[in-house]
């Protein structure tokens, strides 16, 4: 029997399973704090997977596997390769958006030889102050703080050549750079970064620094928008626009130097100042499968997919409780956001407002 994929309550589709695979991760970005600990309940393979059946069969074409760190998940690889079967239902594409730290070159071709299509590694800077800052490497004096990050600057620096080693070819859009800017953090990483992504080939995507969770410290004055962040790149490097697709999150520019691969390109992510939720298909399961159907989704609203999963996998139950979830869907946060602006304040972060980002998954 053919079924029809459910629209939402906006007439949108479901497009992108995000999938965590923990909330734990090996860094703390200040910017998203994890809290160090997986949820109990962790799904098992099996139950993962008919998830990502259930999604596939409501038109999911893409999957997304996150965290926390997804390199913590020693099952990864296998999740991976038992997913396989489901492109002959319609998924399209497996994703891995990662910080890279835990990406050596055997992980790196084991991921690629179990079906892996894509990995985005998340960099924000270019030194070692920088990266040590941004990925949280805390304690100790500054100094302290800058050796760290020049640790982390290398182990990520070598896990890009790991992945392009293992055939991610950043010129058909395989292998990705993300960096989170935020005012007075690390926007003086701005060009330096770009400057990397360039010489390396790489697109990198630039995102605005988001009010995700409610212990990130958001405030309106952090946030460099994605139009001054273009601005700032392309007095150095002229750029032309090349549009955001469908359902895509990231508005594309070209460098006006460069041919079309990877390192002529650059995106920007402005959830906050050009917020895409007229057109957002995503949906996120946690490590402990709860679903959302926003990033900035209340706790409260997640909907437990437990009862269909255990003992064993309930596929049409699950199928049926996701669809009417993605049917009464209405989520358009980052547009009320942006209606609330620029009254939004620091304490629209009410504590247990918002769900955590590594718990999220992004
Ligand atoms: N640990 C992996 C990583 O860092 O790539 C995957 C999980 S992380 C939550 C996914 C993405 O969300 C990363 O690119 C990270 O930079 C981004 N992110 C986290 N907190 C953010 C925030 N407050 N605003 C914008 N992006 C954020
Ligand atoms: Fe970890 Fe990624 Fe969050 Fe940084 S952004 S703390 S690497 S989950």
């Amino acid at each position: 029997m053919t079924r029809v994929p459910p629209l939402d309550r906006l007439g949108r589709p479901l497009g992108v399973l995000r999938l965590s695979l923990t909330a734990r991760c090996n860094l703390a970005c200040p910017y998203c704090l994890p809290d160090g600990l997986d949820p109990p309940g962790l799904l098992t393979l099996p139950q993962r997977l008919a998830v990502i059946e259930a999604a596939v069969a409501l038109g999911a074409a893409s999957l997304r596997l996150t965290g926390g760190e997804p390199l913590l998940h020693a099952g990864l690889e296998e999740l991976i390769a038992a997913a396989e079967p489901l492109r002959e239902r319609g998924l399209q594409e497996i994703a891995l958006t990662s910080n890279g730290v835990l990406l050596s070159a055997e992980r790196a071709r084991a991921l690629r030889a179990a079906g892996l299509n894509r990995i985005t590694l998340s960099l924000d800077g270019t030194t070692g102050a920088a990266v040590g800052r941004m990925a949280g490497a805390g304690g100790g004096d500054p100094g302290e703080q800058a050796q760290r990050g020049e640790v982390l600057l290398a182990k990520v620096l070598a896990a890009i050549e790991h992945a392009r080693a293992a055939g991610f070819d950043p010129g058909r859009g395989q292998l990705k750079l993300n960096a989170v800017i935020q005012r007075g953090a690390n926007d003086d990483q701005l060009l330096p970064l770009a400057h990397l992504a360039r010489e390396r080939g790489l697109e990198l995507r630039l995102i605005e620094f988001m009010d995700v969770g409610n212990r990130n410290g958001w405030r309106p004055e952090a946030v460099l928008s994605a139009a001054e962040m273009v601005e700032r790149i392309g007095q150095r490097w002229p750029l032309e626009p090349l549009g955001r697709s469908a359902h895509g999150t990231a508005s594309r520019w070209r460098y006006r130097d460069r041919s079309c691969d990877g390192g002529g390109h650059l995106a920007v992510v402005a959830s906050v100042s050009a917020p895409f939720c007229g057109d957002c298909n995503r949906l996120r399961v946690t490590a402990d499968g709860i679903a959302y159907t926003c990033l900035f989704a209340t706790p409260a609203s997640g909907l437990d997919l437990r009862p269909w999963l255990q003992p064993q996998p309930d596929p049409e139950g699950l199928r049926q409780a996701l669809a009417g979830r993605w049917r009464r869907r209405h989520d358009r946060y980052s547009e009320e956001r942006q209606e609330r602006w620029p009254t939004i304040t620091p304490q629209d972060q009410d504590p247990g407002r918002h769900a955590e980002m590594a718990y999220l998954g992004g």
